[in-house]
């Protein structure tokens, strides 16, 4: 007989790991299955920047909610996550002044602390920054990074605590169905059984989706990130930097590093196979985000390349994830497609996945936003911002 679970999870990068913990603490059976190992994927790789930043108040609450988890994670969760508290900026030119300032509002309203700020003021939480041509710049002062390897196996870990069952190096092959209800899973170690299958695959989401016959719009897209070791008179950690002007965002990390990645609708254009695809990172990207990063920060004039790697987003049209039980009531549910952002979201979005999957009847968070069928009503997520990503 095949071990029987009350809920499989395909996917062990943030979002099945703390689905898992949601679902394991509330006495639910649940195999987390992982082909790989617990933060091999793109989650182990995120730039794990946790700004509150959004143009909808679902995400933006979803964002405060999961902040407050990072800030008290042996509290909430148990283990390490690494957060450190930087603050981050959001640098944009006029045509975006009306739309910062619309989500600045908004943040305000469900609870989140964040102010504009001059460039004298600037300058004096970040000295050495090129403040000249800002137009508006917002200050999130409780916003930073974690560290998304320790986050994840964190997560893991407290999963396991409360009686989850983590198989790693096991492949999910096939969604078994009997009538129009899943039954379970086929993996590469054998059949499970559960009445609820979760695809949490991330940039495999569509694959994984298609084991069940539903086709989803999620790609999986090569990006890439550059480190960069400050000089030695500029070694204290600046904040995170979102800087549309120059399409980067920018970060400390330890060993005196800045990392910095592109915030570039275009990312969405590169399509690979997430299992067959170049994790180094490219010359010309080096050179290319090197120059952003010194006109925004010219100090950086003076630093070293230190490397860096190429990862993947799983990508939707809209830049949101697609979280629904599709088709309805036949007990196959997907979580994926956070389209590069999503690391911020997984301490709320395993609450949400967990309401859902329990039928909880006033969840915390409504998932109505992430629904499948809103690419075929027309109605995808809007943000303010050409810049997806930010959302
Ligand atoms: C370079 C980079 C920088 C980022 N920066 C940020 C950031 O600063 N802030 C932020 O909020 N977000 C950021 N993100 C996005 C964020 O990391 C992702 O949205 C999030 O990690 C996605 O998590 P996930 O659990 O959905 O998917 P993943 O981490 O992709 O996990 C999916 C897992 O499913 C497994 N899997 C796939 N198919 C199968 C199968 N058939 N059987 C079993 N297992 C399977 C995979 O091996 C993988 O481990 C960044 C992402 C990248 C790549």
């Amino acid at each position: 007989m095949s071990p029987t679970y009350d809920a499989i999870i395909v996917g062990a990068g943030i979002m099945g790991c703390s689905t898992a913990f949601q679902l394991a603490k509330r006495g639910l059976k649940v195999a987390l299955v992982e082909k790989r190992t617990i933060g091999e994927g793109p989650t182990g790789r995120s730039s794990a920047i946790i700004r509150q930043h959004y143009s909808n108040e679902l995400t933006a609450r979803m964002a405060l909610y999961s902040l407050r988890v990072f800030q008290n994670f042996e509290e909430r969760v148990g283990g390490e996550c690494g957060f450190r508290q930087t603050g981050f900026v959001v640098m944009v030119e006029a045509k975006d002044r009306a739309g910062l300032e619309a989500n600045m509002a908004l943040q305000r309203r469900v609870g989140i602390q964040t102010e504009l700020l001059q460039p004298e003021a600037l300058r004096e939480i970040m000295p050495g920054v090129e403040a000249a041509d800002l137009v508006a710049v917002a200050y999130e002062p409780e916003s930073g990074y974690a560290d998304p390897y320790l986050t994840v196996t964190a997560y893991a870990q407290a999963a396991r605590r409360f009686g989850a069952t983590l198989l790693q190096n096991t492949e999910v092959t096939g969604i078994r169905f009997r009538h129009d209800r899943v039954v379970g899973v086929e993996t590469t170690e054998g059949r499970l059984d559960a009445p609820q299958v979760l695809n949490c695959a991330g940039a495999w989401g569509a694959r994984v989706a298609m084991m069940a016959g539903v086709e989803v719009p999620i790609n999986s897209c090569r990006v890439q990130v550059a480190f960069f070791r400050r000089p030695p008179d500029h070694e204290t950690p600046h904040p995170v930097v979102a800087d549309f002007i120059n399409a980067t965002y920018f970060r400390s990390e330890t060993g005196n590093l800045t990392l910095v990645g592109l915030v570039d609708p275009a990312e969405a254009d590169a399509v690979v196979d997430p299992d067959n695809y170049n994790e180094g990172t490219d010359f010309d990207f080096i050179l290319d985000v090197g120059e952003r990063l010194v006109r925004r920060y010219p100090a950086m004039e003076r630093s070293d390349s230190a490397g860096g790697y190429a990862s993947l987003y799983a990508i939707t049209p809209d830049w949101h994830a697609i979280v629904d039980e599709v088709p309805a009531n036949s007990g196959f549910f997907i979580c994926s497609g956070f389209s590069g952002h999503g690391f911020k979201l997984g301490p709320a979005v395993g609450v949400m996945v967990a309401d859902m999957l329990t039928g909880e009847s006033d969840p915390e968070f409504d998932p109505h936003l992430f629904r499948l069928r809103r690419f075929a009503e027309d109605d995808p997520v809007r943000g303010q911002y050409e810049y997806s990503i930010v959302g």
